[in-house]
C-alpha cells in the first residue's frame, strides 16, 4: 500500500492547516462535527481508505462496535486505519471508538466479538456497566497532558466500555470520582469511555488537535 503523507507528524503544525476526519459509517458523527466545528475544524466525513490516507486527525465516534466492525471490514479500512495510526495519526476514539481502538475487546461475559483496530494497550470489556445503569452521567477529572490543572467535565455513558489491563505505557488522562480509568492516552490516540460531543466541554477534541499539531508528544 502506497501512503503519502504531505508532512512527517513532526514540529509544529497550525491548527488550521490540520486535515481531520470523521469515520462517518455509523454512530453519532453530527454531533462530532459540531464539536469540532466550535474550534473551527471543518471535518471531512470518512468511508474510504483513501479518504483515511490523508489524515492528520481521525474522530471514531460512539455508536455500534460491532456494526462498525462489519462495515470497516466491508470497505476494506482496517489495514489503512492501522497503517496511518502506525505513521503517527491522532485519534480520537468515544465510547465505541475508544473500544475499536483498545488492542483487545471483550464483552461482559469475556468472549472476544469485535475485531479491533488496536494500538492502545489495553482490554476494552463493551457494555461492563450492567443493565440498570447502561447509561449514566457522571463527573469525569481530566488531567491532560501539558496542563499542570485537574478540571472536572460532565461525562455522558451510554451503554459504555469498561477499561482494563491498562498497560504501562498508557495514561490514565481522565477518572471518575472512585479511581474508575475513563479516558486513556497513548501518544496519539486518545480512548474516551463517555461522549465528550454532547457536552459542550472542547477538552478531548482540543488535545486531539494539540496532539495532531505536534504540540505534545
Ligand atoms: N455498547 C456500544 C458498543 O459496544 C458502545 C455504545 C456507545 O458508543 N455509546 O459498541
Amino acid at each position: 500500500m502506497s501512503i503519502h503523507r504531505p508532512e512527517p507528524r513532526t514540529g509544529n503544525r497550525a491548527k488550521e492547516t490540520l486535515i481531520v476526519g470523521i469515520l462517518a459509517l455509523q454512530g453519532d458523527v453530527e454531533p462530532h462535527q459540531q464539536a469540532l466545528a466550535r474550534l473551527g475544524i471543518r471535518p471531512n466525513l470518512v468511508r474510504l481508505p483513501q479518504q483515511v490516507e490523508e489524515l492528520d486527525a481521525l474522530v471514531i465516534p460512539g455508536g455500534e462496535s460491532t456494526t462498525m466492525s462489519v462495515l470497516m471490514r466491508r470497505w476494506e479500512l482496517y489495514p489503512v486505519l492501522r497503517h496511518s495510526i502506525a505513521q503517527g495519526m491522532a485519534v480520537l476514539g468515544t465510547c465505541a471508538g475508544a473500544i475499536l481502538l483498545a488492542n483487545r475487546i471483550e464483552d461482559d461475559r469475556h468472549n472476544v466479538v469485535v475485531e479491533p483496530i488496536g494500538g492502545m494497550d489495553f482490554v476494552a470489556v463493551r457494555n461492563a456497566w450492567g443493565r440498570q445503569v447502561d447509561s449514566f452521567e457522571a463527573p469525569v477529572r481530566l488531567s491532560l497532558p501539558g496542563e499542570e490543572k485537574e478540571l472536572e467535565i460532565t461525562g455522558v455513558f451510554i451503554r459504555a466500555p469498561r477499561f482494563r489491563e491498562i498497560g504501562a505505557g498508557v495514561e490514565v488522562v481522565g477518572r471518575l470520582a472512585d479511581g474508575e480509568p475513563v479516558v486513556l492516552r497513548q501518544g496519539r490516540l486518545v480512548a474516551a469511555a463517555f461522549h465528550p460531543e454532547l457536552t459542550e466541554a472542547p477538552h478531548l477534541h482540543q488535545l486531539l488537535l494539540r496532539l495532531a499539531s505536534g504540540q505534545l508528544d
